[in-house]
């Protein structure tokens, strides 16, 4: 019977399901596991050629690492999934202990080294990195609202970002997603885990909201500020003691009225684009998830006019911190809800 299954599934070869393949055959497809592109949290990465021509990205799991319940999620999330800003599962094998994931290559890889670390790679312009952070929030916004099923991905980062040869941005790494019908609220806390600084506050404060696909866009914010910033966000060697924290030292600066000189010379509408992504940021990471846009409201915002944007609060890091605390241009009200954050008047 699983003999006519799977013959079925190859003879309907219609990129659509992902496919089983054996251990040979993953063995022959990375000619020996001879190229390897990198090691992840459950196991090594290798570059792939398929029978078809087309590479792939093979993730073989450790075997006593391998954790069954995170590759039943990520085969069973993302093997239906398919959009332009997510990684594609071409296939996988499930052999006695062998674990393989098998994706689409990506050959321009994650897109940390391009925020942190420009040895060796060509810097992305403004331009580019607005192009990624839109394709970023549109993979997230397919997640949380164009599926079946809510698919919440809990560790949005950009290590988990993959860019393919014209550098379009695709989600990866699907081993902690959840997925939910789409009309529940909030999901267990438990259900939740994620990376320290892209993680959203309500996973540690119980008293700021429920956890929900809210989650994703505070981390969305994060990685947003990063790529601003090209930097981490929490940096305690910064030039100046101010910008340690670099979400609210660029608020504070766009608060004032000040530009952001993230690449020299950079051109009017480039310095818009970031005042934008900028303003962006500050709304997902508000620090109670009600106070956050969804992605869509993200998505329609990174393509709005900047003057149509509304500053929002001064995001603070923790329920402890008051309003005002460290700031001096905190002018915004802190009760304006997510759905203003387009002023409909302009
Ligand atoms: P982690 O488990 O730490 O999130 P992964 O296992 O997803 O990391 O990936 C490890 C490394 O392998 C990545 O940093 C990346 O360089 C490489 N890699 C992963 N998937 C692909 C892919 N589809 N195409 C090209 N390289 C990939």
């Amino acid at each position: 019977m699983y003999d006519d299954i799977e013959k079925f599934l190859q003879s309907h070869d219609n990129d659509l399901m992902p496919i089983r393949y054996t251990y040979s055959d993953i063995k022959k497809i990375t000619n020996g596991f001879k190229d390897k592109l990198g090691e992840g949290g459950f196991g090594s990465v290798f570059k792939g050629k398929l029978r078809s021509g087309r590479f792939a990205a093979v993730k073989l799991l450790e075997k006593s690492k391998a954790n069954g319940q995170d590759f039943i999620n990520e085969v069973a999330t993302i093997g239906r999934i398919h959009h332009v800003n997510v990684v594609q599962l071409i296939g996988y094998t499930v052999e006695g202990s062998n674990r393989a994931l098998i994706y689409e290559f990506m050959p321009n890889g994650s897109l940390e080294k391009y925020i942190f670390s420009r040895q060796g790679n060509v810097p992305l312009s403004n331009e580019k990195m607005y192009e990624i952070a839109l394709g970023v929030a549109r993979g997230i916004e397919y997640l949380h609202q164009g599926c079946e099923m809510q698919i919440l991905h809990f560790d949005i980062k950009p290590h988990n970002i993959l860019l393919n040869d014209k550098f379009v941005p695709k989600i990866s790494d699907f081993g902690l997603a959840k997925l939910y019908p789409t009309n529940n609220n909030t999901v267990p806390l438990t259900a939740a885990r994620g990376t320290i600084g892209y993680m959203a506050p309500e996973l540690n404060f119980k008293n700021i909201g429920g956890v929900s696909y809210k989650a994703d866009v505070y981390s969305y914010g994060m990685l947003l500020m990063e790529m601003i910033g090209r930097r981490k966000n929490l940096n305690a060697f910064a030039n100046h003691f101010s910008q340690i924290y670099f979400p609210s030292w660029v608020y504070d600066q766009v608060s004032e009225g000040k530009d952001i000189e993230v690449q020299e010379d950079a051109m009017e509408h480039e310095k818009k684009t970031t005042k934008k992504m900028i303003i962006v940021a500050s709304w997902c990471i508000q620090l109670k998830p009600v106070d956050r846009p969804s992605m869509h409201k993200v998505v329609e915002m990174l393509e709005s006019d900047v003057e149509s944007l509304r500053m929002p609060p001064k995001p603070l890091l923790t329920p402890y911190q008051m309003p005002g605390d460290d700031d001096k241009a905190n002018h915004a009200k802190l009760s304006n809800p997510p759905n203003d954050c387009i002023d409909s008047s302009y």
